[in-house]
């Protein structure tokens, strides 16, 4: 099977087959490129993602450090001409890259977190101050303040694998290795 119709079958069922054949009408403008915030300081370059997935290159692309530099902020998906679904697209090529193992060490990291606390990035003291000035509560109504709700989580990541996924260790209850 082409890499290209990997990414659409594979993001059809979430997305919708119609959102991701988006991907076939890339002209090579730049437009996603250029607009990149994260390409300016890091070495993503979107249009080279998409060309390389066209191309069939994949390998390089599931490979390639540069896929977890994408912030997904959605500039490029608002930037496209063709109305290519950029970001969701990317989002599908790491979901691929996920379950072949590429998975990067500070996605898994975070992704612990969720396992950890429930939250990809937990609050801090900066956090709870800044509530405090806002006239919320020092805690959010989440799973910090619920922990009954993180005990559902950590059964969700278990029942889905997702843990394996991320190569978590209960005992430790840290990331592996
Ligand atoms: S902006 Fe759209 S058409 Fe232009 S290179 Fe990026 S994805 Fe392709
Ligand atoms: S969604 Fe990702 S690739 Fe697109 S502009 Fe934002 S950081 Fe760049």
């Amino acid at each position: 099977m082409e890499f290209v119709d990997e990414i659409i079958e594979t993001g059809g069922p979430i997305l919708g087959s119609e959102h991701m054949e988006t991907l076939r009408v890339c002209m090579q403008c730049g437009k996603c490129t250029g607009g990149c915030p994260s390409g300016r300081l890091t070495a993503i370059r979107t249009r080279k993602m998409i060309l390389s997935a066209l191309l069939n290159m994949r390998d390089e692309v599931l490979s390639s450090d540069e896929l977890w530099l994408c912030t997904t902020c959605y500039t490029c998906y608002e930037r496209c001409p063709r109305n290519v679904k950029v970001t969701d697209i990317t989002r599908t090529i790491r979901n691929i890259a996920g379950r072949e193992g590429y998975l990067a060490k500070s996605h898994r990291m975070a992704a612990s977190y969720v396992i950890k606390t429930g939250h990809g990035v937990p609050i801090n003291d900066a956090v709870k101050e800044s509530r405090k000035k806002l006239g919320l509560s020092e805690i959010p109504p989440t799973t910090h303040a619920y922990k009954d709700a993180l005990k559902g989580i950590q059964t969700l990541a278990k029942k889905t694998k997702f843990d394996e996924l991320i190569d978590f260790d209960w005992e430790t209850m840290n990331l592996k290795e």
